[in-house]
């Protein structure tokens, strides 16, 4: 709005300028040629004046973006540590097998490790022991807020450890303290709580496979394997801008399977290996989905997951008694029941009562 009233000041200057050239020319008498001559050269004074004062603003402008990226690269620390070196093998984890022995986190660590030993109402996750199999399928419930998420951050080194439990936690064999982190969450399949899109006008393509490394058949599958390509058809194939808020909530979680199945497929084909484990990590990945469209994202991860050891996060109590064969409950950051979902259900345990609490009963229509 500045810039625009800057224009029109600049443009009644102009204006002023050769009413009162011509005024002056009348009255003066000068010939028709100067006069001509002097209105043609005011005209081009006036826009060499706006082209100024826009270059102006527009070098103002980028110099501000250059002085936030400086201040951003000299200001922001890292996160990645010295000792961070080892980059695992693309095969890896080809097993699944997640040892976590006597972790605890909290949200109010400095990152340069020069903290004050957090309260133990701060320890969001509190001294937390858990070893996952290869190949389990593990569920973990809990209320809101009771770390679920916190667990999963963990895992992807989103949210590091306390230092004096740093080194607690191992995949595959592999110290997770020693592995880079970029690729530590290369190597992990994960979907996060809330699905990410990129910018607005990105193509369906970047946004389903963003290292861009699956050819376009792979990405036509995996949409169709999450039945969304009628969404991509509609907005005009793989190449077409999307938007997110074209998508609705239930269908946004859809494309962040499509991407976790794709990932999967693009990882079978990369490493031709024959062990074909892994990890899948999924934060309440259909909270937003019907009953059907739930039980259809759950057989679409056990029929592409199959040898992976899957880690979810859910509240939906029923899937997790239909869909896998262990079960945490976690409150207030530590493990309450550790279990399988059948036998727990039925037993007076704390998941008997979520599940009782939550059990989704079909009521008859009446008139
Ligand atoms: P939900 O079912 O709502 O997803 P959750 O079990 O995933 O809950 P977490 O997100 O793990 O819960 O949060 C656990 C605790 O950590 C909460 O009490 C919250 O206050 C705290 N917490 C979560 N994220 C942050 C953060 N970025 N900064 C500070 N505290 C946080
Ligand atoms: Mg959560």
């Amino acid at each position: 709005m500045i810039q625009e009233w800057l224009m029109t000041t600049l443009q009644l200057l102009v204006a002023g300028l050769a009413v009162t050239l011509v005024a002056l020319s009348t009255q003066l008498d000068t010939g028709p040629g100067l006069t001509g001559a002097s209105l043609v050269t005011l005209l081009s004074f006036g826009e060499v004046l706006a082209d100024l004062i826009r270059n102006y603003t527009a070098l103002e402008t980028s110099i501000g973006a250059v002085s936030r990226l400086r201040s951003f690269s000299e200001g922001v620390v890292p996160e990645d540590k010295s000792d961070e070196d080892i980059i695992p093998p693309p095969e890896w984890p080809h097993c699944g097998l997640v040892d976590i022995k006597n972790v605890s986190a909290s949200y109010y660590v400095e990152a340069d490790g020069d903290y004050t030993a957090p309260s133990h109402k701060d320890l969001v996750v509190k001294s937390l022991s858990l070893t996952i199999t290869p190949g389990q399928k593990l569920a973990i419930c809990g209320r809101t807020g009771s770390g679920k998420s916190t667990l999963i951050l963990l895992l992807l080194r989103l949210l590091d450890p306390l230092p004096s439990c740093g080194e607690n936690m191992e995949i595959d064999g592999l110290p997770v303290h020693r592995i880079n982190r970029a690729a530590l969450r290369k190597r992990l399949i994960a979907i996060p709580q809330d699905p990410v899109f990129l910018p607005d006008g990105s193509s369906v393509k970047s946004n389903v496979d963003p290292f861009a490394e699956a050819t376009d058949e792979e990405c036509v599958a995996a949409l169709a394997t999450v039945k969304l390509s009628a969404f991509v058809t509609d907005r005009g194939g793989l190449d077409a801008g999307m938007s997110a808020a074209d998508l609705s909530a239930g269908q946004k979680q859809l494309f962040s399977l499509g991407r976790a199945v794709l990932r999967k497929r693009v990882r079978d084909r990369l490493t031709a290996s024959e062990k074909r484990g892994g990890i899948l990590l999924l934060d309440e990945v259909s909270s937003s989905v019907d009953r059907v469209t739930d039980r259809e994202m759950q057989e679409i991860i056990r029929q592409e997951f199959d040898m992976y050891t899957i880690i979810m996060v859910s509240h939906r109590l029923d899937m997790v008694v239909e869909y896998f064969d262990r079960v945490i409950v976690l409150d207030q950051g530590t493990v309450i029941e550790d279990g399988h979902p059948g036998h727990l259900k039925d037993n007076g345990s704390r998941f008997g009562e979520l599940w009782a609490h939550g059990k989704y009963e079909p009521r008859e229509i009446t008139k």
